[in-house]
């Protein structure tokens, strides 16, 4: 079936096989699906969704009720006390850095407990001199490392039980990092640790990439705030830019008043006609991730029966879909990325190549055919050309697009 599209019989057969071998993974992954489309469909009825909502505003954006019923949903589905979702939020980062300078004052400490954050925060702490940055306002920084892919939790006790903490954060996804994803049982035990000595620090999940992977989000199990991307997961795709923070209602309410400003908080941010994007991104939302998952899984088993270092395992617990190979040299890391790019529906025609990016020490290369510019739940892969030549492949909008994207990039990578 897949010849004329340039994969050879033997690597169709190898691909039927994975399916094959895959379908009791893929059953949880469709488990945990409909256990989240309950939750979307029951928050979209609770908050009785209508056609009204699909409405937007321009200018100051005052009673945007489509706005205010969509930031009702999130917390809802988020099981939040209150959500900012917003268009005005640039990306995850922009909405990472209106959370922190939000809750953080000068003099203030914050702790990141899951080793060194995602690399367009070092700019943001001042890990990365900025005249802008966190440390610019005499906030500091400190960070403890994970031990074996876990929380150091001696050390984080140690640490919190002297008070002088103000927000730890913890980054739920691996990020461009070769550690692996902390799952919602680990965030757990740390977030029950740490309120037996402290009550009062503000938890924190950088929950980019993990929405919908697991049956439980962060708040649920005691995170105070999380933040995400809507060109990511929660976007489902149609979702054109945005991101959202939701968690405690004082510190939506402070995140608000730092992204409009002081006096004006929620009550303004016009929508500009992409509420029912957002919502119908959401609907499918679920879906999208689950499609994602099983891209990433299918990737993780046929490249490890190819011979390549995989992470993680095609059968190991996922809290994000991102999906490492690790290539071991320059030329095959490169010939894989131009392959999803070749497998891709928009700009198939394009064949990417490494560049220096600004921020980044090595060329990076990032092949990304999608619909919406950056899109990462869209199927997409990017690298730094370093050794060990490792890939981070994420999305997938359906396995099947997924799927081919994946069988383009390992012939390509194999001629
Ligand atoms: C994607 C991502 C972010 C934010 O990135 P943007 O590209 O700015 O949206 C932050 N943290 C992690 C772990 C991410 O994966």
């Amino acid at each position: 079936m897949y010849q004329e599209f340039g994969i050879d019989e033997e690597l169709e057969n190898l691909a039927n096989q994975a399916e094959e071998c895959l379908k009791e993974e893929f059953a949880k992954v469709d488990l945990a699906c409909t256990k989240n489309t309950l939750t979307v469909l029951q928050a979209f009825q609770r908050n009785k969704i209508a056609d009204v909502h699909f409405s937007s505003t321009t200018g100051y954006g005052y009673s945007d009720i489509g706005r205010d019923t969509i930031e009702k949903v999130f917390a809802d589905v988020l099981k939040a006390e209150d959500s900012l979702v917003r268009t005005q939020f640039i990306s995850g980062t922009h909405a990472i850095t209106v959370a922190l300078f939000a809750c953080l004052r000068p003099g203030d400490t914050m702790l990141s407990i899951s080793g060194k954050p995602y690399d367009t925060l070092d700019s943001i702490i001042g890990i990365q001199e900025n005249p802008s940055s966190l440390k610019s306002y005499q906030i500091k920084y400190e960070q403890i490392d994970l031990v074996e892919n876990d929380f150091d939790i001696p050390q984080i006790l140690d640490r919190v039980s002297k008070k002088d903490i103000k927000l730890i954060e913890i980054q739920r996804s691996r990020g461009y990092s070769l550690r692996k994803s902390i799952t919602i049982d680990k965030i757990e035990t740390v977030i029950q640790a740490i309120r037996k000595v402290n009550q009062d620090v503000i938890i924190m999940v950088d929950n980019c990439y993990g929405e919908f992977v697991a049956e439980k989000e962060p708040i649920e199990i005691g995170a105070d705030l999380i933040v995400g991307s809507l060109i990511k997961n929660l976007g489902g795709g149609l979702a054109p830019n945005g991101a959202y923070i939701a968690g405690r209602k004082d510190l939506v309410e402070l995140a608000a008043e730092r992204l409009t400003s002081p006096g004006q908080g929620k009550e303004v941010g016009p929508t500009l006609g992409i509420n029912k994007n957002i919502l119908q991104g959401l609907y499918l939302a679920p879906q999208v991730v689950a499609s994602s998952l099983k891209t990433a899984i299918f990737t993780s088993f046929l490249l490890e029966k190819l011979g390549y270092e995989v992470e993680p395992r095609f059968d190991e617990t996922r809290s994000d879909i991102v999906q490492t190979i690790e290539f071991g040299e320059a030329e095959k890391l490169i010939r894989y990325c131009q392959g999803i790019q070749a497998g891709s529906a928009i700009d198939s025609h394009s064949v990417p190549m490494p560049w220096d990016m600004p921020g980044y020490t090595d060329p990076v290369i990032m092949a990304a055919g999608a619909f919406t510019m950056g899109s990462s739940i869209e199927l997409s892969c990017d690298a730094p050309i370093r050794e060990p030549f490792v890939a981070f492949q994420q999305g997938g909008l359906t396995f099947e697009y997924g799927k081919l994207g994946v069988l383009k990039a390992i012939q390509n990578m194999r001629k």
